[in-house]
């Protein structure tokens, strides 16, 4: 109950007296983020020699949030950028002398802008001296007499070219784009996904992870990312960085909990699907890993129609024939789109006894491969069940880093070689070609 918790004398001096208040220009690192409460904080960082010189911030907030943003620049200060990455709630509650339970989110609102603008700061190094932002606004790069993006299309108005153009410019920058589908819901679809994406990631692969599972995003919690938060930095949403190869972004990171239902009509799924292909500073990436909702509805539709070329599909499926129905859907349905599909997963492809070691095949086994070799795709390979994968999912902790050498966790690593091998312009024997 806040009326019996006694403030530190600590963060009483911070609330009344805050430090480092107001925007710092010119700034090396820049975020702003906008909590769960609806209070927003925005973070500026000076950097010199790795390390920050100087950090302030601003909040429309109150009293606990001046405090925390307060220490949290003070803690910034004179550590590395990495040092002060790592910094978390826990960090800026203890150095107030705690909080009151019903405020300790703002705790982690400063940990969590901080964390963004010290991203922000290393990402723009990242693109090598080039800000994110004026390479994503600037098309001089690009000598390429063929791109699509050149020239306006007929009845296109300035904004709709300037859109398509920004579009572009960034999916320019993606090597591969790989859409995860499913015929429906269940078979591991974000389980593959995520695991792919980290699996890519842990081979020295740069990866972006985009979820557009408006109605059940759940990557967050694949990944233990809940609670975290989008900021926007220079115009950009910035994703939230899980390793220094992995990033990662979801409609989940905007919902203010887990319990919200939003309703999303077609229109605004497809606006808010192309604001995450084109707004993301998703910086220069080998492989973009979306996860997409199951069944052949506005989702994939959206993400087949904007994500451009090279781009294809994986599919993943169970082995029982009613699922391989709706797999068959799947793989029409891309080459109604012209999408090409990169292969086809098995999941849950038979269980192997802890106990006894026998094989027992819950789902059947095979249908997948018998699918591919009727559609003439690519098989990928076959995921075992494994109760791991499921304690792994529920505690977000990546199975493939945890579990690399049981039978699934080997199945990823050989599903990942098999798209590294076919790394190049067009990844992996595909079934369509797509028109540029
Ligand atoms: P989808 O995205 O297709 O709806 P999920 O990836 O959310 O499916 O997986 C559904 C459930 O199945 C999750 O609880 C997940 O942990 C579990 N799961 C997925 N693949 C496997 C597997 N190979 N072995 C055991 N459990 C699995």
């Amino acid at each position: 109950m806040a009326s019996d918790f006694e403030y530190a004398a600590v963060a009483v001096e911070h609330a009344q007296r805050p430090r480092n208040l107001g925007a710092l220009d010119p700034c090396d690192g820049h975020a702003r983020v906008t909590g769960p409460c609806g209070d927003t904080m925005a973070v500026w960082l000076q950097v010199g020699d790795g390390r920050i010189r100087k950090a302030s911030f601003t909040t429309d907030g109150c009293g606990a949030l001046l405090a925390c943003g307060s220490v949290a620049t003070e803690l910034a200060m004179s550590r590395t950028v990495a040092e002060a990455r790592a910094l978390e709630q826990k960090d800026v509650l203890d150095a107030l002398g705690g909080l009151p339970e019903e405020t300790e989110h703002c705790a982690l609102l400063a940990a969590n802008t901080l964390q963004a603008a010290c991203e922000d700061y290393t990402s723009r190094g990242r693109s090598e001296g080039q800000d994110e932002s004026t390479a994503a606004g600037s098309c001089a790069s690009c000598d390429s007499s063929s791109c699509s993006a050149k020239d306006r299309r007929q009845n296109e108005s300035d904004q709709e070219f300037a859109d398509r153009q920004a579009l572009e410019r960034r999916l320019c920058r993606i090597r591969h784009k790989l859409l995860v589908l499913s015929g429906k819901g269940g078979v591991g679809k974000s389980t593959v996904a995520a695991n792919l994406a980290v699996s890519l990631a842990l081979a020295g692969q740069r990866v972006g992870l985009l979820d557009i599972d408006v109605h059940g995003p759940s990557i967050p919690g694949l990944l233990g990312l809940q609670g975290r938060q989008i900021s926007v930095a220079g115009g950009e949403l910035v994703p939230v960085r899980m390793t220094d190869h992995l990033a990662v972004m979801s409609i989940g990171f905007m919902l203010p909990s887990l319990k919200d239902a939003v309703i999303w009509r077609g229109p605004l799924k497809f606006n808010v699907i192309r604001q995450f292909l084109k707004d993301v500073a998703w910086g220069d990436l080998d492989y973009l890993v979306v996860d997409s909702p199951p069944g052949t509805g506005d989702e994939p539709l959206s993400i087949a129609q904007l994500v451009g070329s090279p781009a294809a599909a994986i599919v993943v499926t169970t082995p029982q024939d009613l699922a391989i129905a709706d797999v068959r859907r799947c793989v029409s349905f891309c080459e109604a789109v012209s999408l090409p599909v990169a292969g086809i997963v098995e999941n849950m492809s038979g269980l192997v006894c802890p106990k006894c070691g026998e094989r027992i095949d819950v789902f059947k086994r095979g249908g997948g491969k018998a699918l591919a070799e009727e559609t003439n795709v690519r098989y990928l390979g076959a995921v075992p069940i494994d109760p791991a994968i499921v304690v792994s999912g529920d505690a977000g902790t990546p199975f493939v880093d945890r579990y690399r050498q049981s039978a699934a966790g080997q199945a990823f690593a050989d599903i990942v070689r098999t798209i590294l091998a076919g790394q190049g312009p067009e990844p992996l024997t595909t079934t369509t070609k797509r028109e540029s």
